[in-house]
C-alpha cells in the first residue's frame, strides 16, 4: 500500500543553517509538494551541550525567506507536537523502557574515565559484542546491584544491544540497497540518565515513527546512522512503516577536492549561510546570501541544481516548476561542486525578470546612501535609468556603479579614455555639438542619433572620437548604455551642461 508522503526537516540548533542544510530542506520540500505530501520541521535539541541560542529562529527565518513552507512543526503546531525534542522527554521514556524490558538494550555505568581507559588499552576500541562483557553494565552485573546503583542515583546510559554478523539493508532511493554488516556498528547510547533525555539516535527514530515519516531525506553524512534506524525500527516491531531513505550527495569545494566549508567561502568570497549570522558568543558576523544581495528565487534555483537535474538542460525554474519536475531519479550520487559563480549568474537572470519600477524601489535606499535624494527625480526617471543598466548587474548593489552618472555629473574623467579620445580640436567640436543639440528637432533617441550622425558625417569628423568624447563629458568614462538613450532621459539642459563642463575641465594630453 502506498503511504502518504510525509517528510521532515530535522536540524539540530547548533549554529546557523549551512547552505548544504538549506539544500536538504529544499529537496524535502520539493519532494513533498511534488507528491502531495506534508513537510514537518522538527528541532533536534537533545544535546544541550551543543545548543546555540538564536539558531532555531535563524532556521525558521531562513526557510521563510526562501519560500520553503512548513506544514507542521515548530512555529506551526500540528497533531504530532510538540516538535522540539527537548519537550518530548515523557514520550521517549516509554520506548527506552520497552527496549530494556525486551532485552534489546541494556544499562551501562561506565564512567567517562573508564571508557577512556578502555580506548587507551585496546586500539580501535568499540563498545560492542566483542567488548561489552568486560564492561560495567547490566549484562555483567547482578540485577540487584544494577537496581541499587540506580536507586543510589548513580549516572547511567542505556545502550542498544547490537547483534553481530547481520547484514543490515538500507534501502536508499538514490544509492539503491546499501548493505552494512552489523559487526561494524557499536552499541549506541540511546539514553542518558544525567539529562533524562534520549540521544539523537533514539529521539530521531522514535519521532520518525510517531510522526509517520515516509521518507528520510538528509545529507550523505547521515548514512552511517541509517543501519541503526533500520535496526531500531525492527526492535520496536515497526518494519511495516520503515521510511525510505535518501542520502543526498555532498556539496564540494568549488575548486579542488573535499567538502565545502565555511573557510572556502571566506577564501573565495561567497556566503555559506542563507542569512547573515551573528555568533552570540564571539560576536563574529558571517555573510548571508540575503544580505549579500541575492534574491531568494535565485538561491533556490541554484541550490536545486546542485545534485539534481530536471532531465534536460533547463536551468531557470521557479519554485513551482521545480516542484513539478522534481524526482530522485535525476538525483546524483556523486558530490556536487559548489559553483558559486553560477549562483551569481542565477541572480543576474532573476534580476532581469524584476520590473524596472520594482528595481527602482530597491535602488532608492542605495541612492540615499550615496547622498542623493531620490525625491529629486521622478519614479519614471529612476526606473528608466535602472532599466538601461540592469543587463550589466548581478546584484542590486551593482546598480550604483552602473547608474550613478544618471544622478550626478562626472567629477573626473577616465584618464585612459581622455588620452585616447580627447585631442586639441575636441573642445571646439564639442562646442559645435552643443549648437547641434540645441537645434535638434526631437530629443527622442533614434531621431537625435540620426541627426547627430549626419552632422558628424557631413563634417567628416571621426565618428568614434566624437561620440566617445561626447560620452566622456556626460558619463565620465567610455562605457554605459546607448548614448542617445542616456541623453533622451537626461534631457537637453543637463546634457548640454555636462558637455560644457567637459570642455572647461578636460585637458588634452599635450
Ligand atoms: N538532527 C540531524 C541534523 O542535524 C538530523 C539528521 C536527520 O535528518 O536524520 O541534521
Amino acid at each position: 500500500m502506498e503511504r502518504p508522503v510525509v517528510v521532515r526537516f530535522a536540524p539540530s540548533p547548533t549554529g546557523p543553517l549551512h547552505i548544504g542544510g538549506v539544500r536538504t530542506a529544499l529537496y524535502n520540500y520539493l519532494f513533498a509538494r511534488r507528491n502531495g505530501g506534508k513537510m514537518l520541521l522538527r528541532i533536534e535539541d537533545t544535546d544541550s551541550q551543543r545548543f546555540v541560542p538564536g539558531a532555531e529562529d535563524y532556521i525558521i527565518e531562513s526557510l521563510k525567506w526562501l519560500g520553503i513552507e512548513i506544514d507542521e512543526g515548530v512555529g506551526h503546531g500540528g497533531p504530532h507536537g510538540p516538535y522540539r525534542q527537548s519537550e518530548r522527554r515523557d514520550i521517549y521514556r516509554k520506548y527506552v523502557d520497552q527496549l530494556l524490558k525486551d532485552g534489546k538494550a541494556y544499562i551501562a555505568f561506565d564512567t567517562p574515565e573508564e571508557l577512556e581507559a578502555a580506548r587507551n588499552a585496546t586500539p580501535n576500541f568499540q563498545y560492542d559484542s566483542t567488548t561489552r562483557m568486560s564492561m560495567r553494565n547490566s549484562l555483567t552485573m547482578p540485577a540487584e546491584e544494577v537496581e541499587k546503583r540506580i536507586a543510589d542515583g548513580e549516572k547511567f546510559v542505556v545502550r542498544f544491544l547490537i547483534e553481530p554478523g547481520r547484514d543490515v539493508v538500507v534501502d536508499d532511493l538514490v544509492r539503491g540497497k546499501v548493505t552494512i554488516n552489523s559487526s561494524v556498528l557499536d552499541d549506541k547510547v540511546l539514553y542518558k540518565s544525567a539529562d533524562d533525555l534520549p540521544t539523537y539516535h533514539l529521539a530521531n527514530i522514535v519521532d520518525d515513527h510517531l510522526m509517520e515519516v515516509s521518507h528520510v531525506i538528509r545529507g550523505e553524512e547521515w548514512l552511517p546512522s541509517a543501519p541503526l534506524h533500520v535496526l531500531l525500527y525492527e526492535a520496536f516491531g515497526w518494519t511495516d512503516t520503515m521510511p525510505r531513505f535518501v542520502h543526498l550527495p555532498l556539496l564540494l569545494k568549488p575548486d579542488g577536492k573535499g567538502k565545502l566549508s565555511k573557510r572556502d567561502g571566506d577564501r573565495l568570497g561567497f556566503p555559506v549561510f542563507p542569512l547573515e549570522w551573528h555568533d552570540p558568543k564571539s560576536g563574529a558576523i558571517s555573510a548571508g546570501y540575503r544580505e549579500n544581495g541575492y534574491l531568494p528565487q535565485a538561491v533556490v534555483n541554484f541550490l536545486a541544481l546542485l545534485g539534481w537535474n530536471p532531465g534536460d538542460d533547463t536551468e531557470i525554474m521557479s519554485m513551482d516548476e521545480l516542484i513539478s519536475k522534481f524526482s530522485f531519479e535525476h538525483c546524483s550520487k556523486a558530490g556536487a561542486k559548489f559553483a558559486y559563480e553560477k549562483g551569481k549568474w542565477f541572480n543576474h537572470q532573476y534580476l532581469q525578470q524584476i520590473p524596472d519600477e520594482e528595481l527602482a524601489e530597491l535602488f532608492k535606499p542605495i541612492l540615499e546612501k550615496h547622498g542623493i535624494n531620490p525625491a529629486d527625480y521622478s519614479d519614471e526617471y529612476i526606473a528608466s535609468a535602472v532599466g538601461m543598466v540592469k543587463g550589466r548587474i548581478n546584484f542590486v548593489s551593482d546598480l550604483w556603479d552602473n547608474a550613478a552618472f544618471f544622478f550626478q555629473a562626472p567629477e573626473s574623467y577616465d584618464a585612459k579614455a581622455v588620452k585616447k579620445r580627447w585631442n586639441a580640436e575636441m573642445p571646439a567640436i564639442m562646442a559645435e555639438l552643443i549648437e547641434q543639440l540645441k537645434q535638434l528637432k526631437s530629443w527622442k533617441s533614434a531621431d537625435a542619433e540620426a541627426e547627430i550622425l549626419q552632422w558628424i558625417a557631413d563634417k567628416g569628423y571621426h565618428l568614434g572620437n566624437v561620440m566617445n568624447a561626447f560620452r566622456l563629458t556626460v558619463v565620465g568614462e567610455c562605457k554605459g548604455p546607448h548614448m542617445f538613450d542616456i541623453t533622451e532621459l537626461m534631457g537637453p539642459d543637463e546634457t548640454i551642461k555636462r558637455i560644457q563642463k567637459g570642455i572647461d575641465n578636460i585637458k588634452a594630453d599635450e
